[in-house]
């Protein structure tokens, strides 16, 4: 029996997921379900689904759903101690990582410290402590694998050769990505809404990820999820534009030769691969047409427009907290972006100014990534109020 926690069962990888339980039959259960609030999708899928923990992370949520608990579902304490009580459970086999934001690092440690198979979904922990998480998975003797498409491409491009090992045998990692809805937009991103941001040419996912693929963030945070899942220097690292989002990632090795993972662009290949892996299962993803694809196309990033990318890229290179305070800096900045109240093109402006007001870089504890966490969230609405008066 194959028993699955899902963090973030109602977003759009928690869904996809459920789904992909659903196919893969009667040996695999979903075991427990955490959601922040919806309540509504939330007992939608313990019908379903028959899940025998829950957890919700938001107290006012968690008060209501206490008042009427479906019967056979034990509900675990709200906030980050469900969540990681959740990742834990002796009973779990495998812990899908799904929710967004960087509050997936508490219950992310905890599933590694119970030793369990994850497939990590949310990057954000990654970005704020990826080398601290990685030596804690390797002393609990548990294993990360990724579900985002990229970093899963790579994984499965390096299968066969010895972790540890990736820098001598790669010479470059390509990090394709679609280019999300302005790429090839010419005018002034200023004026950029929320709608338009939300709306992403390839990809339906969660509003977050959303905007930072509008922003080009999302392939900054995945550069330094590479660095960090298979210890890869940054410099290796070539990010590419694809719109068609047929090659999900490669990797060039010191023979001249070049691995890609390539598939139709369907979030539902690398969710189910990180659960079954090391197996290779059906799924209903559709079959690649070369002769209807006919091209593929690849370009430059334009690093002039979409500074955060080159932000990432440059904390990841420093390491430290930067890449802690960039994380943190970005989340609040996107967030009061989707509220309406900060430009999209103040996005990277707040983020820039958070980084340059971090102190010298220094080496990094859990406790120092939680900290430079808290402090780059303070700084970042600060900075973005000034921003809003100009
Ligand atoms: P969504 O916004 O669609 O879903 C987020 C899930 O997490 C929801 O179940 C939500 O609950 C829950 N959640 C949100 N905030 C909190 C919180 N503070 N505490 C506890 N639970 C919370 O996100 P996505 O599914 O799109 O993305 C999830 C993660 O996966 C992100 O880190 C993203 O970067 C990564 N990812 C996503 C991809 C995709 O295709 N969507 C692709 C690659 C990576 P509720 O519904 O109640 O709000
Ligand atoms: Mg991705």
């Amino acid at each position: 029996m194959k028993n699955v926690v899902i963090l973030g069962s109602t977003g759009s990888i928690g869904v996809n997921a459920l789904l992909a339980i659903k196919k893969l039959g009667p040996a695999w259960r979903a075991l427990g379900l955490t959601v922040n609030s919806n309540l509504k999708l939330l007992r939608r899928q313990i019908r379903a689904f028959g899940p025998a923990y829950v957890s919700v992370f938001d107290y006012a949520a968690w008060k209501e759903f206490s008042g009427d608990i479906p019967r056979g579902v034990r509900l675990l304490p709200p906030g980050v101690e469900g969540l990681a009580a959740m990742a834990s459970l002796p009973e779990a086999n495998i812990v899908l990582s799904a929710v967004s934001g960087a509050v997936g690092l508490a219950p992310l440690l905890a599933a590694i410290r119970a030793s369990k198979h994850i497939a990590l979904a949310n990057k954000e922990p990654i970005v704020m402590a990826g080398d601290l998480i990685v030596q804690e998975a390797r002393r609990w003797q548990a294993t990360i694998i990724p579900v985002d498409s990229e970093p899963s491409a790579i994984f499965q491009c390096l299968a066969g050769i010895k972790p540890g090992t990736y820098n001598e045998v790669v010479r470059r990692v390509f990090l394709t990505a679609s280019g999300g809805p302005f790429y090839s937009v010419k005018r002034s991103l200023a004026d950029i809404t929320p709608a338009q941001a939300l709306k992403h040419p390839r990809w339906k996912m969660g509003p977050k990820i959303t905007v930072d693929c509008s922003t080009l963030m999302n392939k900054g945070l995945e550069a330094i999820e590479l660095q960090h899942l298979f210890s890869l220097e940054v410099s290796k690292i070539q990010v590419l534009i694809h719109p068609q989002s047929v090659i999900h990632s490669g990797v060039e090795f010191k023979d001249g030769s070049v691995l890609a993972q390539m598939s139709n662009p369907d979030m539902r290949l690398p969710i189910q691969y990180a659960l079954t892996w090391p197996e290779r299962v059906s799924s209903p993803v559709k079959p690649l047409d070369f002769v209807k694809l006919a091209r593929l196309d690849f370009l430059k990033p334009d690093f002039a427009r979409f500074p955060c990318l080159e932000l990432a890229l440059c904390a990841a290179k420093k390491g430290g907290i930067l890449p802690a305070a960039l994380n943190a800096a970005n989340e609040v900045a996107v967030k009061l972006f989707l509220e309406g109240t900060l430009r999209f093109t103040d996005i990277p402006r707040v983020i820039e100014r958070v980084l340059s007001a971090c102190g010298p870089v220094s080496r990094l504890t859990l406790a120092g990534a939680v900290e430079a966490d808290s402090w780059a969230r303070q700084r970042a609405s600060a900075i973005a109020e000034n921003v809003k008066k100009r």
